[in-house]
């Protein structure tokens, strides 16, 4: 059950029904598209004629006015020549050809819609808010995501996959807006995961119903990325370190999961029947299932509100690839369907016999499907891998 990453204008440089069949015809069964994206500036192999094409943050649905009209934020659909509704046409062409279409959403990182509603804006202790995402703690946040799942489960997507939603890093190199980030006072982990921590209006109203004395926390986490910001090299301890020696920090992390939490929660009830995923993966955190809870992100808490989860298996050996899955399926319970995403970059997978061998670990492993990073990306050579590994 191989299924491919893409964007809309990738399905329609050679024609909408062309490209399903095709990818149809290599032994793809669904297509996982991009419906609430970050910014992007994408370089498409097999069309040197259009080689590069670049979004700000939006999605690609035609959003109903009466879903949003009640809401401070609006969603910012961003127009591909040919399709008036990304999502709803790729849903109905993909059908023709026996291909289901999964809602890729990325939630909270978005700089374009953080600049446009400066007060949802995540936070820093000192107090300069950052364009790069949305607090989760703000009910105005989780409603808007809430209202987009509604959107994309209404355009008949077969699965909605969640990407972004832990509380991100300030530095994050992307947008016209946001800057390279020049940071070499603070380089270490531990710095760049307490800068992260948002102390916004939503978060202090949010924490008045959590056992968190969220003042004393922004004071501690101020102090700390204080003393790291007056010497050279910081050496921060690991943050294991540094929550041991500030019981405040242990109740900091505990209240962001809780943030997070229900802010699955709210998304799972948006979904409804259709099938809930998320990508194991933050940004600056990595993609393994125990190392995300800096950002608030417990997946053995998700697992309760997710019907599937996808281990971001972005290497070469199969071996690490397997491992990663053991320790998803560890952290989700039974009840999570698990499924792997691989990826086609060269830089980790260089030839067709590393995709094939990593392909069949996975395959054998998990219970769900494999995921292929990214159609759009992809030479006409991991077309044709496309078809020796999954054509039938
Ligand atoms: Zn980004
Ligand atoms: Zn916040």
């Amino acid at each position: 059950m191989p299924a491919v990453w893409t964007y809309p204008w990738n399905l329609t440089s050679d024609g909408l029904a062309e490209t399903c069949e095709g990818l149809a015809a290599r032994g793809v069964d669904a297509l996982t598209l991009a419906s609430h994206y970050h910014s992007i500036r994408s370089l498409d192999p097999r069309h040197p004629d259009e080689l590069f094409t670049a979004y700000p943050g939006g999605c690609y649905f035609d959003p109903d006015p009466g879903r949003f009209a009640d809401m401070p934020i609006d969603p910012l659909p961003n127009e591909v020549s040919g399709l008036d509704d990304p999502v709803a046409e790729t849903v109905e062409a993909a059908a023709d050809h026996g291909l289901g279409v999964n809602a890729w959403t990325v939630c909270l990182h978005n700089s374009r819609l953080g600049a446009a509603n400066p007060s949802y804006r995540v936070e820093s202790a000192f107090g300069d808010a950052h364009d790069h995402a949305l607090c989760p703690s703000n009910p105005e946040v989780r409603e808007y995501f809430a209202a987009v799942v509604e959107a994309l489960v209404d355009r008949g997507v077969a699965e909605v996959h969640l990407e972004s939603v832990g509380f991100g890093s300030p530095f994050h190199e992307h947008g016209w807006r946001w800057g390279h980030p020049k940071r070499q006072a603070l380089t270490g982990t531990t710095e760049e995961v307490l800068l992260a921590q948002c102390f916004c209006e939503g978060c202090r109203t949010a924490a008045t119903d959590h056992p968190i004395d969220l003042g004393r926390a922004q004071r501690v986490v101020r102090d700390l990325v204080r003393e790291w910001l007056a010497v050279p090299a910081a050496d921060a301890p690991p943050l294991d370190a540094v929550v041991a020696d500030e019981p405040v920090l242990d109740d900091l992390f505990a209240f962001r999961s809780a943030v997070v939490e229900s802010f699955v929660a709210r998304l799972a009830e948006a979904a409804g029947s259709v099938p809930l995923s998320y990508y194991v993966m933050e940004g600056h955190l990595g993609a393994d299932p125990t190392g995300l809870w800096p950002a608030g992100v417990r997946p053995d808490r998700l697992a309760d509100h997710l019907d599937r989860a996808m281990a971001i298996c972005y290497v070469s050996a199969p071996d690490r690839a397997r491992d990663r899955i053991r320790s998803l399926r560890e952290t989700v319970d039974g009840d999570v369907t698990v499924d792997a995403g691989v990826t086609l970059d060269p830089n980790v997978v260089p030839d067709e016999a590393t995709f094939d061998s990593l392909v069949e670990a996975v395959r054998s492993d998990v219970d769900g499907a494999v995921s292929v990073y990214h159609h759009g990306l992809m030479t006409d050579t991991h077309l044709d891998w496309l078809a020796s590994t999954f054509g039938r």
